[in-house]
């Protein structure tokens, strides 16, 4: 998700200001993504899948284990290894209306989310815990089929969501606040990462927003607006991808909704909750 459009002046000047100090006081281990290329049969598969390859990327991530690992960014959030951009197929065709990927959570009913709080660059903050804790609350409250548990702490297992901050995933602040990834094997996708800007810097509620979003790519959900990115200000198509673009019964289509959690970008003064079409949606799947 991109950080938020409509930021008043001086809020912007602030942020600015804060990013640029904790790039300072941060010390990253420097990443030239401009040298990672991305491959020639990563280009070719993303095109075959009728991808839009103008979105890739292909970056280092820190994995909290203080590994690095490569994969490629798609849509602004959501990252994808090489190995499931090479083994995924359409799965049913081109639609042309939409919303989940190909692949849902359907090995568990109990997925655990980990609020990082180790006492380093990759710790939430508390604003950020709250807003995890928000974001968790929601999706439960809508007393769906996948049931989420939330814990903060320094330990998580193999099909936990773990979420903390990861300044890598965004050189640049006006790109992605926030990054996750897609379900494989029925299992959601195992990590959130927000950068320090938003960590810091949103309120509870945008990180509520931020924190659901992301999760929501976690669990299957694709970009409401998928096919315009008008939320954040663009007239760009994200094509339909390796991952699917499945419709879901019941909510806006092309149209849109204006209110979905689920879209590419999210205004300031978001209150983090789902929209009516989301909870159709995510009723309808879970
Ligand atoms: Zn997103």
């Amino acid at each position: 998700m991109r950080r938020i459009k409509s930021l008043v002046i001086a809020t912007a000047m602030a942020i600015t200001l804060t990013l640029v100090s904790c790039d300072k006081d941060q010390v990253n281990t420097p990443v030239e993504e401009s040298s990672l290329v991305v491959e020639k049969d990563v280009l070719n598969k993303i095109t075959t899948l009728h991808f839009n390859p103008n979105g890739i990327e292909k970056v280092m991530v820190n994995d909290i284990d203080g590994t690095k690992k490569t994969m490629y960014r798609i849509e602004d959030d959501i990252m994808l290894s090489k190995s499931q951009i090479m083994d995924m197929g359409l799965h049913g065709g081109i639609q042309n209306k939409q919303y989940r990927t190909n692949n849902l959570v359907t090995s568990t009913n109990v997925i655990r989310v980990v609020g990082y709080t180790g006492n380093n660059q990759y710790g939430l903050s508390s604003t950020a815990r709250t807003g995890l804790q928000y974001a968790v609350n929601n999706y439960n409250n809508e007393n769906l089929s996948i049931r989420f548990i939330v814990s903060f702490g320094t330990n998580w297992g193999p099909n936990d969501i773990l979420v903390y901050v990861d300044n890598s995933i965004n050189p640049d602040p006006n790109r992605s606040a926030g990054i996750a990834g897609f379900p494989s094997n029925g299992y959601p996708f195992t990590r959130v990462r927000i950068n320090n800007g938003a960590n810091l810097t949103q309120t509870n509620q945008q990180l509520e927003h931020l924190l659901a979003h992301e999760i929501g790519h976690c669990i299957g959900f694709r970009h409401t607006d998928w096919d315009t990115r008008k939320t954040c200000g663009e007239n760009s198509n994200e094509g339909v991808s390796n991952v699917g673009l499945v419709y879901i019964p019941g909510t806006a289509g092309p149209g849109g909704d204006p209110n979905s959690i689920m879209n590419a970008c999210y205004p300031a003064n978001t209150d983090g909750e789902w929209s009516n079409l989301d909870r159709v949606a995510l009723n309808y799947l879970y």
